[in-house]
């Protein structure tokens, strides 16, 4: 058997970065999976160099929980670390520094390292284990995987939690994101010829303010959430360029920007809003120059939104299972919006702190650690 500090340090010693192939670090925790005799599911991408895998510990029942994390994580290049990133190293100060370590094969690690009491236990409810790739570049994989798990299984799962590291604080809230990449094509000239040409600089800039100024209409109109801070829907350009010179007009302007909507605001009318907002100026700027073109190009698909409740079951289980009774909601993404659109209870609650993710000398504690699987062994009694 091999205990959670173990089972941590394989799992990061796979480099896997999102985007890469994962079927090395699937594969090692496909055989462990079933070493225990549990039949492991996977459900592949197109070109079948990467999959998530799904699988159920405990009876055919209606109803139980779902474990879920993602195998894939951010880049090491450019940041400061004091060990290996991909050796798990314990410097003897209560922390385990490596990639991953906190966001989130320490929850993967926890699930893995608990697998045996699951499997002895009498469960009268089922547990899920749900692990999938390509989270940190846009949650890519969480859409078929939450899909197969509803599909796959005669009996459907109730509740999903999810790992992120929150410090095992219960989680119920997080924004909608989407990014997006906006093109601008205008015509060239003398600068002198500024109403005889279009100037892709002056367009981007009307459509930066028209983002800027629907941001600020959803917040005088009082739409806001007290949950979440801040508390209304955000709208950032954060990358422009384009020009040459102050004396010549500019036909190409490229602008970046995110969009991350309260859950009563709707992401997608507010980005259809701006797209027919795009098409009013195209027509109105071919009267001068034909070729006028502005084009959104989607830089990853929408992140839906998290949005349980107080109230939801779901809670009152991980307050019971983490011992911890407060909850929070967070600003950045995870694949819980996607286990919520597919019907589940879901909330997240993981060990190890957001802070520590995506930087050098990332690490978890072994008090976190042992939390985590704590909260485990506390579901399994639950559920026995
Ligand atoms: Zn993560």
């Amino acid at each position: 058997m091999m205990n959670v500090e173990k089972i941590l340090a394989k799992l990061v010693s796979f480099p896997i970065l999102g985007g890469e192939s994962n079927m090395t670090i699937l594969n090692w925790i496909k055989e462990y999976l079933e070493s225990y005799k549990v039949e492991v599911n996977l459900v592949p991408n197109k070109n079948e160099n990467k999959a998530s895998l799904h699988c159920r510990i405990g009876p055919p029942k209606e109803g139980g929980v779902i474990l879920s994390g993602h195998m894939d994580v951010v880049p090491v290049e450019g940041q400061k670390w004091t060990s290996n990133p991909f050796t798990l190293t314990d410097k003897g100060d209560g922390k385990l520094y490596g990639r991953g370590s906190a966001d989130m094969k320490g929850f993967l690690a926890c699930c893995l390292a608990t697998l045996p009491e699951m499997v002895n236990a009498d469960l009268k409810k089922p547990i899920y284990f749900a692990f999938s790739y390509d989270e940190e570049v846009g949650c890519l994989a969480a859409p078929d995987l939450t899909k197969a798990l509803n599909n796959f299984y005669e009996e459907t799962p109730k509740f999903a939690i999810i790992g992120e590291p929150s410090m095992m604080e219960p989680i119920i809230g997080q924004k909608a994101i989407y990014i997006m990449d906006t093109y601008v094509n205008g015509s060239a000239g003398h600068s002198s010829r500024i109403k005889q040409e279009v100037s892709a600089i002056h367009e981007a800039m009307r459509l930066i303010l028209w983002l800027e100024n629907k941001m600020n209409s959803l917040i005088e109109e009082g739409r806001v959430d007290k949950r979440f801070n801040p508390p209304h829907s955000s709208i950032h350009i954060g990358v422009i360029n384009g020009g040459i010179a102050p004396n010549v007009i500019a036909d190409k302007v490229h602008f970046s920007w995110d969009l991350r909507t309260i859950p009563r605001d709707d992401i997608f009318s507010i980005i259809s809003e701006f797209e027919q907002y795009c098409e009013e100026r195209e027509d109105q700027l071919r009267r001068i120059y034909p070729d006028f073109r502005i084009k959104n190009i989607e830089n990853h698909p929408v992140v839906p939104h998290l949005d349980t409740s107080e109230n939801d079951e779901i809670l009152s289980l991980i307050k019971k299972i983490s011992g911890n009774s407060s909850w929070d909601t967070v600003s950045f993404a995870a694949e819980a919006g996607h286990f919520a659109n597919q019907g589940f209870n879901t909330a997240i609650c993981g060990p190890g702190d957001i802070a520590q993710a995506h930087r050098g000398d990332e690490f978890i504690s072994k008090d976190q650690l042992n939390r985590g699987v704590g909260m485990i062994q506390n579901l399994i009694k639950e559920f026995s």
